[in-house]
Formats: structure tokens, C-alpha cells, sequence
């Protein structure tokens, strides 16, 4: 097997399942509980929350642990909405964002927010001067990607909000370099089991509460900390942060000479959709005259599995990607598209 999905998910490591078994077999006590298994519980999630803060130039009591990519965006969006819609009505976001971004945009519009959705060029990168245009007095919040999912295009960045969904771990981020106030971040991307993600929220910074309840992480988001999951995203950040510039230029390397092979190949009957300096791990390539679909399920018949574009979007099938649209492709480019996805797990070889 060929695995080029790893936008969508990735394999979990082994040493992340085995700490993920441990915490739930061994460590299972209620982080909340005052006796010696719940304090054991509650260590584990403190190691978790220092080996990520550490990874983001963070400190430990900005990471908030969340289920996914999707809440911790849903609940910097909304949050945001709730606390500031007094202040301002102006949400920035850009055209390519992933659902988890555009949607709670989209509800913040339906209750009354000024929404920009700021255009891309045919790199996918966020023309900066039409976001100095977007910001005014009125903006509450700014909430550009750092990577896209699609195509892998870096925009330049130092703004409020960035999902970094794609990027943590494939990028050097430090977020008080970078001036944010938020970051959401995902566990099953980075070899850690689906189902847990983090969020970073800048000291001083308050927003609503997106879950209600007992009060856990600092009475930011309620409900009883998944601790098997929280550790195992803490092992996979861990292992990640071992090996990380080997790592990146080995999975960089592997997807250079799989663009080198492809336009070796089909030369002027594809178009690269990545940016060469984009994120190293995505490479989206228009075939024309073929259906993306068609070419993955060609490929799985060979054990290669890739996807036509982001996994969990809302695509439309019957008008594509909003993201190559975006980037003004033409409706066959668009059809053509599909997207390999690379790991450290993938080599030349393949
Ligand atoms: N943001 C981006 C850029 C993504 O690629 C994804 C998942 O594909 C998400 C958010 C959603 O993350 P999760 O699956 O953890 O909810």
C-alpha cells in the first residue's frame, strides 16, 4: 500500500497508540478527582499541554484541549462573535478557508456580521493589501489558514486567528513571533489518534466559552478531559518535535521528485496547483481531460490512495473545489484535480 492521504488523516505512530492504550488502561482516573489516580491522570494532561505549548513558543496555560480541528475553529469564531459583536461587526476570512472556518463565518453572517471574504491569487495566497483594505474600525476578527488543505500555498501572516490545521509540525511556528491571538490545531493529522485537537488563545485574551459545564481547562472549555487522546497528541508532538528538520526535508524531497516524475510525465498537460515553497507534505495537480474521481479510483486499485481535494469540505460535487475555484481554474482543471499527500512514512521508492 501507497498511503498519499495524509491531509486528510494520517496512520497513528505506534509509540502515540501505545501511550493512548496506557492512558486509558492504566491512567484512567478523572484528572478532577483528588486521589493519587486522578492526580496521575492530571499530570499526564499537564505534560501533554507543556510538550505542545513548547512546540508553539506558547506557555502551557494558552493551550486549551478541544475533539478537533473543527472546534477549536468553531470556538475562536464564534467566541469571538459572541464577546465582540458589540465592538464590531467585521469578520475577515479569505475565500479558500476549510468549512470549519467558513461555516461559523457563515452562521456569524446570519446573525448579523459583516463577513469579507478576501480573494486569492492563482497561488492561493491572500493578496495582503486587499486585507489592509478589508480592516477597519469595525473588524473584530481577522482568520486567515496558514496552509491550505487543497493546495499547500504559505500566506504571508500575522494576524488574529490562523488555522494551522495542516501545518503544525510541518512548519516552525512560534506565536508570539507570528503576533497571534489564536491557533487551532489537530491531533489525527500529525500521527496522533482522531478525535482530540488544541487550540492556542493568547494570555489576556477572553472570549465565550464555547461548552458549558464543570469548568475544566480553566473554565474554558467544560467536559472531562479526554486524557488518553490528550496524551497521545502529546506524544505525537513530541515525536514530531525529535526529528522535525530531517523530517521536513525528507517528506519536501519525496514530493519534489513526485512533481518532477508527474511533469517528466504529462509536461504541459497538467498544472501544479502547489506552490513550490508551500507547505513540503501536499502537492494538487490538475490532469486535464480526466476526472480526478476516475484517477483515484484507479490508483486504489493499485493500493495508492490519494484524494480529489480536502476529505471533509463541502465540496459540491457538481461545482468542485471552492479552492481552485478560487484560484481561477477553469472548470476541466478543476475536475482534473487531485491531491497526493505526504507523511515522513512516504520515499522515493514509492
Ligand atoms: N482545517 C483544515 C485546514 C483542515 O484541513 C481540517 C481537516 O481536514 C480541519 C480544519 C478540520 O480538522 P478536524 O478534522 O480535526 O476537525
Amino acid at each position: 500500500m501507497i498511503y498519499l492521504d495524509n491531509s486528510s488523516t494520517t496512520q497513528v505512530k505506534p509509540e502515540v497508540a501505545s501511550t493512548v492504550v496506557n492512558a486509558m488502561t492504566k491512567d484512567f482516573g478523572n484528572p478532577s478527582s483528588l486521589h493519587r489516580l486522578g492526580l496521575d491522570a492530571e499530570k499526564t494532561v499537564k505534560n501533554a499541554r507543556a510538550i505542545i505549548a513548547k512546540s508553539l513558543g506558547a506557555s502551557p496555560d494558552e493551550i486549551f484541549f478541544t475533539s478537533c480541528g473543527t472546534e477549536s475553529n468553531n470556538t475562536v469564531i464564534k467566541g469571538v462573535w459572541e464577546s465582540r459583536r458589540k465592538q464590531g461587526k467585521r469578520i475577515i476570512t479569505t475565500a479558500v478557508e476549510h468549512p470549519a472556518v467558513l461555516e461559523p463565518c457563515r452562521w456569524c453572517e446570519a446573525h448579523g456580521a459583516d463577513v469579507v471574504y478576501l480573494p486569492v491569487d492563482e497561488n492561493c495566497v491572500v493578496d495582503m493589501k486587499a486585507l489592509e483594505e478589508a480592516l477597519n474600525e469595525d473588524t473584530i476578527l481577522v482568520s486567515v489558514m496558514t496552509v491550505n488543505n487543497e493546495t499547500g500555498a504559505v500566506n504571508p501572516q500575522a494576524l488574529f486567528h490562523s488555522d494551522a490545521v495542516q501545518c503544525f509540525e510541518k512548519l516552525d511556528i512560534d506565536v508570539k513571533k507570528l503576533g497571534l491571538d489564536f491557533l487551532s490545531l489537530s491531533g489525527h493529522k500529525i500521527h496522533a489518534p482522531k478525535g482530540i485537537g488544541a487550540l492556542y488563545v493568547k494570555k489576556g485574551v477572553h472570549i465565550a466559552s464555547f461548552m458549558l459545564g464543570g469548568g475544566q481547562e480553566s473554565h474554558f472549555r467544560s467536559g472531562t478531559e479526554s486524557v488518553p487522546l490528550i496524551a497521545g497528541l502529546g506524544e505525537a508532538v513530541r515525536l514530531s518535535e525529535e526529528n522535525k528538520d530531517k523530517r521536513i526535508k525528507h517528506i519536501r524531497a519525496t514530493r519534489d521528485y513526485l512533481r518532477k516524475l508527474i511533469l517528466d510525465e504529462f509536461g504541459d498537460t497538467v498544472r501544479i496547483n502547489s506552490p513550490e515553497d508551500g507547505v513540503c507534505s501536499i502537492l494538487n495537480v490538475s490532469f486535464e481531460g480526466c476526472r480526478g474521481e476516475v484517477l483515484l479510483h484507479m490508483l486504489e486499485e493499485k493500493e495508492i490512495y490519494i484524494s480529489t481535494g480536502s476529505a471533509c469540505s463541502s465540496n459540491s460535487k457538481k461545482k468542485g473545489s471552492h479552492v481552485l475555484l478560487a484560484m481561477g481554474l477553469t472548470p476541466s482543471q478543476v475536475e482534473g484535480a487531485i491531491r497526493f499527500s505526504l507523511s515522513e512514512d512516504n520515499d522515493k521508492a514509492q
